[in-house]
């Protein structure tokens, strides 16, 4: 468990997620990929979950519904009003999947039926998941389209996906999720795959849903534009653990983790053109996830590392209400290091 009592981060929220940890069966023995997550999601809040390829945050989201290979073994506490989903039934689950959870992934083209018509395939969502009637899915089918900002007209619901744009099929996929009027949606990589002007219309889009519909999100990411534009609230993941979780504006104001403050030096800022240079983080996760035991995960790349980090795992502490870092540092030394743009060496604690 982290040294944060989750409950003081957050009140009592509709999804818990309680010391998950999700290792893979592999020939090449277990694969520890999600390592003690706690985090809390409140109604109609949207919740970024941000890191680099393999931190786990992609797995972490697919824990919620029980969405992974037959190798994971899950453990912990996914409690969605409550009742835990890790826990539940065949038939619990399903009707999780149906009606209150759903997802929208990054490539929203193969994500679609290439042979089917649009409109057709969001008709049988609707019979299917929600018992409606030819008529009555055909009108509401036009409806969520209007909804996500297409035309209910007969040209798009007769549409193939090949004849739409990354972003409409993205926005069809989105109508999907609605179709089953979920209390949470879950975003991963939802924008990534388009160009940054889609990009932007599509965060929109998500949240003026949200605002609509009151609708809960885990937005998973490794942009921090993204973060920025949508998030209430951001947690930071690396080698399967939280390492830093608040509040957006709070985080991105005054990181007080170094992976935080590097991950944001490495992100190119499109409003600063002058900056040719972006910082790099040195190493990899995997080179920094072997061996860990009882040292800082990040000790092998963190260029602020000092003796402590080397024998002693830092706990997730809280800072300040609602944020919390897993770091020896204070923030003063990593925020000198985030102004000196990663030049300095900071004088390290004795
Ligand atoms: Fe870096 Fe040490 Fe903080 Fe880990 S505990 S992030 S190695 S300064």
């Amino acid at each position: 468990m982290t040294g944060v009592d989750p409950e003081s981060l957050h009140g009592q929220a509709m999804l818990r997620v309680r010391d998950l940890r999700v290792t893979f069966r592999t020939v090449s023995g277990p694969v520890r990929a999600v390592n003690g997550v706690n985090f809390e999601l409140d109604r109609g809040e949207i919740l970024a979950l941000v890191g680099e390829s393999g931190s786990g945050k992609t797995v972490s989201s697919l824990s919620l519904t029980r969405l992974l290979p037959r190798n994971a073994e899950v453990e912990g506490e996914v409690l969605l009003d409550g009742r835990d989903i890790l826990k539940a039934s065949n038939s619990a689950l399903r009707e999780v999947r149906r009606n209150r959870v759903a997802y929208v992934f990054q490539d929203p083209i193969s994500s679609l039926n290439p042979a089917r018509r649009v409109g057709s395939q969001l008709v049988e969502l609707l019979r299917v998941n929600r018992g409606m009637r030819s008529n009555e899915a055909r009108n509401r089918a036009r409806e969520l389209l209007s909804h996500v900002g297409i035309p209910g007209e007969s040209r798009y619901m007769r549409a193939y996906p090949h004849e739409l744009s990354g972003g409409m099929c993205q926005r069809v996929m989105i109508a999907m999720a609605l179709a089953t009027e979920p209390e949470i949606i879950v975003a991963d990589e939802a924008t990534s795959a388009l160009d940054v002007s889609i990009q932007a219309q599509i965060l929109e889009l998500l949240q003026r849903l949200r605002d609509q519909f009151d609708t809960a999100m885990v937005v998973v990411t490794h942009d921090f534009g993204v973060v920025a534009g949508i998030a209430d609230r951001v947690a930071v993941m690396y080698g399967g653990e939280i390492i830093e979780i608040g509040a957006t504006e709070v985080v991105l104001s005054n990181p007080e983790h170094p992976y935080t403050a590097a991950l944001m030096m490495s992100a190119p800022d499109s409003s600063d053109e002058a900056t040719t240079e972006l910082f790099m983080i040195p190493g990899t996760l995997e080179e920094s996830r072997e061996h860990a035991g009882s040292r800082c995960q990040f000790s092998p790349r963190c260029p602020l590392a000092f003796d402590r980090c080397w024998s002693e795992w830092p706990k997730l502490k809280d800072r300040q209400s609602g944020h919390a870092a897993a770091c020896h540092l204070d923030g003063e030394e990593v925020a000198a290091w985030l102004d000196s743009g990663g030049e300095i060496t900071v004088s390290r604690p004795a």
